[in-house]
């Protein structure tokens, strides 16, 4: 890597848009300065469009893009989120390390050209395909880093723990034999892969999969431990994405999922709430004031019937989401993000099963479905940032670099050049505002993306909107799609 400097006429700074904007990075890609009304020096590189933060893609299962757009049938009279699962956990058993590598790899690929810098992958699938660990219990997981490395995305590696399939210690399930491990075993398998990620930068934390998933001993256990290792490690959960699992929960232990997590664990802002779908109206509040992220997933939630999160009601603290009067005096502009007001909740983003794999499509499906849940319109705007992409896009991000563990929070001195260029050109945006190109990226691109640039950690990943693997990542994403298919459902 090496340092490098680039001057925008327009960039999204975390207090919102600035003109003549210098950015300088050193060679480790980490912002040194971030100036506006700056001129350019002659020869200098020119952004052709209006600058962006990446966004950091909170929530992937890589190896089910690999099954995109394969349950899109009726199997079953009432199809849920379950009968999904049945199909999911039939794809993952055939799975191969090298077709995990070669799945990831496309997928990274894609996401780049579609606005994500970084991802955290929440990674369950550990063992060989009768649910032996495999010679290096590590495989399935450095397959993914090598596929992350080699795609340019920067990377929060998750491994998940997972030993039960209900609450209240049921046994694991047949189909669940690649995801099953001790506590201890977890434990070494993250001193096992740190070196690993350490050493192209990949943030190690660790996923309990949900409460269904992970008895308390082993909760309390596995988190003593993590902080044993580091104690600011990134912690992801699964949480209230289904009703089924609220009741589970609650004929299990009388409590509601979130509000049990929150009376037996230590969650605070290293925590990601990955769905939190249904809390009550006690539950937004306490949660919202851990500081905790929110890690929504608004296409994947669509696809599987999963709910609406009430982003309103999480951003204002957990009251009732009407605006509030600091943020109507335009206090509420934060570093950590336009859409959240103070002692609101933090949330991001993540493409999950990937459905769909596009930072701007998943915000306009988060604020389209506050919209229809509401019967209003930009919904996620504040007075302080009333352009609702905008407010979304910070907010996106602000929460994305929280809950990655990394410094992903903008552009902003000390965190990395993890950075976008929206491509003035294009018919869908030409001719407009900088502020009215990102409105139109989000809400009116449809299925074309006018992205030109896309850099993590200062060097240039995308350029006029391709990877320069894009052809070689494909071919070997359908290769691994076609073996898995042809091995029968
Ligand atoms: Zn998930």
């Amino acid at each position: 890597m090496s340092a490098g400097s680039l001057f925008a006429d327009h960039a999204l700074l975390p207090g919102g848009w600035a003109r003549d904007v210098r950015l300088d990075w050193d060679a480790a890609g980490r912002l040194t300065a971030v100036q506006p009304g700056a001129s350019a020096e002659p020869g200098m590189p020119r952004a052709e469009g209006p600058l962006l933060p990446g966004m950091p893609n909170l929530h992937s299962h890589a190896f089910q893009r690999g099954m995109a757009g394969l349950t899109e049938y009726r199997a079953e009279a009432q199809d849920s989120f379950w009968s999904w699962r049945s199909l999911m956990y039939r794809f993952a058993l055939r799975l191969s390390p090298s077709q995990l590598e070669a799945i990831a790899f496309g997928l990274y690929v894609d996401m780049l050209e579609a606005g994500y810098t970084a991802v955290c992958e929440f990674h369950y699938v550990h063992h060989d395909t009768d649910g032996h660990p495999y010679a290096d219990d590590a495989e399935l997981a450095r397959a993914l880093l090598r596929a992350a490395e080699r795609a340019g995305i920067g990377l929060t590696l998750l491994p998940v723990l997972y030993q039960t399939s209900g609450f209240g210690g049921a046994a694991p399930a047949e189909g669940q034999r690649r995801f099953i491990r001790s506590t201890a075993s977890m434990l070494r398998l993250l001193e096992t892969l740190r070196p690993a990620c350490e050493a192209q930068g990949a943030r190690l934390g660790l996923a309990p999969h949900s409460l269904r998933a992970v008895p308390p001993e082993a909760l309390r256990d596995a988190l003593a431990g993590l902080a044993a290792q580091d104690a600011t490690a990134p912690i992801h959960i699964h949480i209230a994405e289904q009703t089924k699992e609220v009741e589970d929960c609650v004929a299990w232990s009388g409590q509601r999922p979130v509000a049990w997590l929150l009376d037996h664990a230590p969650v605070d802002a290293r925590w990601c709430l990955v769905h939190a779908t249904h809390m009550d109206a006690d539950e937004y509040c306490r949660a919202a004031a851990t500081g905790a992220v929110a890690g929504l997933c608004p296409t994947t939630e669509a696809n599987l019937g999963d709910g609406l999160f009430d982003l309103p009601r999480w951003t204002a603290g957990g009251g009732d989401g009407e605006p509030d009067p600091a943020a109507r005096q335009g206090a509420s502009s934060t570093a950590s993000g336009a859409g959240r007001r103070p002692g609101g909740g933090a949330w991001g983003i993540g493409s999950d099963s990937h459905a769909c794999v596009d930072a701007a499509e998943e915000l306009l499906m988060l604020e389209y479905g506050q919209r229809l849940l509401r019967r209003q319109r930009n919904v996620a705007a504040t007075a302080a940032q009333p352009d609702v992409a905008t407010a979304l896009w910070l907010s996106g991000v602000g929460g994305g670099a929280q809950a990655s563990g990394r410094a992903l929070g903008g552009l902003a001195v000390g965190q990395q050049a993890d950075m976008l260029v929206l491509d003035a050109a294009h018919p869908v945006l030409a001719g407009l505002e900088a502020p009215q190109m990102l409105s139109a990226h989000v809400f009116a691109a449809g299925r074309q993306r006018p992205l030109a640039q896309a850099y993590v950690a200062g060097r240039k990943t995308v350029d006029a909107g391709r990877h320069p693997l894009r052809a070689e990542a494909q071919r070997a994403f359908v290769q691994a799609r076609r073996e898995l298919l042809a091995g029968g459902a």
